[in-house]
């Protein structure tokens, strides 16, 4: 991105108030620069990071940890939060029939957890995997399955990948499995289990082992976003809520306004001469008018995005798990993972005495899990609750569903060119249009990468700085050096889809 002239920076026009739209106009009013946020949310700032209360109940969209390795975002963390900033000890456990496990996975707790038949059975799938491992493996399921036997594949890999993604793990890349997972060597765990010093670990030591610590919002992920709001607000810029952009008018090589329907059905206009989108790529290029050249467009739709529903049930127990969250690798239920939030910050609840988890369900819009109705999907979650043994359907009092569009933008095999394709439009063709945060630049990122790009907009705008935020990596740390074009270091790593395997 190059400076961008003084004369121009009148008005800045941000779409979106996640974590990304809030933090660029959080900086860009720290440089005294006009700023005016939209947001197509009625009432909750901070995108995926938002929190949603229910009768005094508060839940993420998915659990989330504040911790990075930039500390620039930290120090914002603490800047905005204060005192109302928590540090957390975190536990998050696999649950399979009945049992926690370890994770990161540990051999001997596993086999232990898993009884003497199953272990027998895991170490015989195990040797036979070793004596005839498949050649040449291509798929994330022959890479794991050479290293851990097909027991141990089916029931500590297999299902939950398949729920993360909606892929069958045999359309699933090895590359990832073979940069992510340590393989094993269960030999060398059970010549050290047979020796008389060593005994399985017990229940204590394992929980602590898998002990680290992060930060959390007092009030959840949402309260850091809403703190940034009142204080654009106090600063003359409250965000506007209920706005639905309908399309982006350009002419003459620039954004000129952004035009809205509020919740009235009014429309409304917002013109311009820097803006700022965190909203998903494929629906940025969709709202443009005049529209994109069709290849810019095509590449748009090509995008993929993994949907997400969240389901919080009310419970009357005080303690159910001491986990934050649950993976959840059971193949006779459909939620994927169990976050219980009082676990997090007990002040998310209101009453000592209840318990709010929050399961988990990953989809994509439109399937059959996205149009159930909200109390056929909140009896799906009691009935699975009680299905793993965590707690009896009638302890449910109360429940709640929320639908989460393009939670995950997904990295294909094509996904890398498409994007390259509207980056070099937009730079080109729209250099006041600039992209941020996760869906923005269709990055599987955390909050802090999506604050660190927005950071760079925002001084670019508001200073010149040419610091690029496509060059800042998943860890949210700027790096001169990262090439674009190589295969993208920038974003988390994730499993990808076979090439030439049809969708
Ligand atoms: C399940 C889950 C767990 C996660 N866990 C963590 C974690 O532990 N730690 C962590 O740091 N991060 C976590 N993340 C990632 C984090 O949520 C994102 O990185 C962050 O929210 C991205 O911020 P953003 O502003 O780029 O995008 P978003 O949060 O997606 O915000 C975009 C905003 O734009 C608005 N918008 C969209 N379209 C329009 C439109 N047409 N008009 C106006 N407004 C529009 C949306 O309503 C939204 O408010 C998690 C995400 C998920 C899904």
């Amino acid at each position: 991105m190059g400076p961008v002239a003084t004369a121009e920076r009148d008005e800045v026009v941000v779409l979106g108030a996640g974590p990304a739209g809030l933090t660029a106009a959080y900086e860009l009013t720290k440089h005294d620069v006009s700023v005016t946020v939209i947001e197509k949310d009625p009432s909750y700032v901070g995108g995926l990071a938002r929190t949603v209360e229910h009768n005094g109940y508060r839940f993420d969209i998915g659990g989330h940890r504040f911790f990075s390795k930039n500390q620039e975002v930290e120090d914002l963390w603490t800047e905005v939060m204060q005192d109302e900033m928590l540090t957390r000890g975190r536990l998050s456990r696999i649950y399979y029939r009945g049992r926690f496990y370890a994770y990161p996975i540990k051999a001997f707790n596993a086999l232990w957890n898993l009884g003497p038949i199953e272990a027998v059975r895991c170490l015989l799938s195990y040797a036979y995997a070793k004596v005839r491992p498949i050649k040449n493996p291509r798929s994330l399921e022959d890479w794991v399955r050479n290293q851990f036997g097909w027991r141990l594949y089916s029931i500590f890999f297999k299902t939950y990948t398949e729920k993360v993604w909606g892929i069958s793990t045999k359309e699933l890349s090895a590359d990832w499995a073979a940069q992510r997972i340590k393989s094993l060597d269960l030999w060398l765990v059970i010549r050290s289990a047979l020796l008389p010093n060593r005994k399985p670990r017990n229940r204590g030591e394992i929980v602590t082992t898998l002990i680290d610590r992060f930060r959390y919002p007092r009030l959840g992920p949402g309260q850091m976003w809403e703190r940034v709001t009142s204080i654009l607000k106090s600063r003359g810029r409250p965000v506007l809520m209920g706005r639905t952009i309908l399309r982006i008018e350009h002419r003459g090589g620039r954004v000129r306004r952004a035009v809205a329907r509020n919740q009235d059905g009014g429309v409304e206009e917002y013109a311009g001469s820097q803006f700022v989108s965190s909203i998903p790529m494929r629906e940025l290029m969709r709202l443009l008018e005049p529209a994109p050249p069709a290849p810019v467009l095509e590449a748009a739709n090509e995008l993929g995005y993994r949907d997400f529903i969240s389901i919080a049930l009310m419970i009357d127990r005080p303690d159910l798990f001491p986990d934050n969250w649950i993976y959840i690798h059971d193949p006779s239920v459909r939620v994927g993972r169990i976050q219980n939030f009082k676990n997090w910050s007990p002040d998310m609840v209101p009453d000592q005495t209840k318990t709010c988890l929050g399961l988990e369900y990953f989809c994509f819009e439109g399937d059959g899990l996205w149009t159930m109705d909200d109390a056929a999907l909140i009896d799906l979650a009691r009935r699975e609750l009680a299905q793993l043994g965590i707690c009896p359907p009638e302890a449910v009092f109360d429940g709640v569903v929320v639908r989460q569009q393009k939670a995950y933008p997904v990295y294909d095999d094509v996904y890398q060119s498409r994007v390259q394709v509207i980056r070099d439009y937009l730079a080109e063709s729209l250099p006041n249009l600039h992209l941020a945060g996760r869906n923005g630049m269709h990055k599987y990122n955390n909050q802090d990468h999506s604050m660190m790009t927005a950071l760079l907009v925002a001084r670019a705008i508001a200073n010149g700085s040419s610091l690029d935020p496509w060059k800042v990596n998943a860890d949210a740390v700027y790096h001169e050096d990262i090439r674009v074009g190589e295969k993208d270091p920038t974003g988390r790593q994730v499993p990808e889809r076979l090439a030439g395997v049809s969708r």
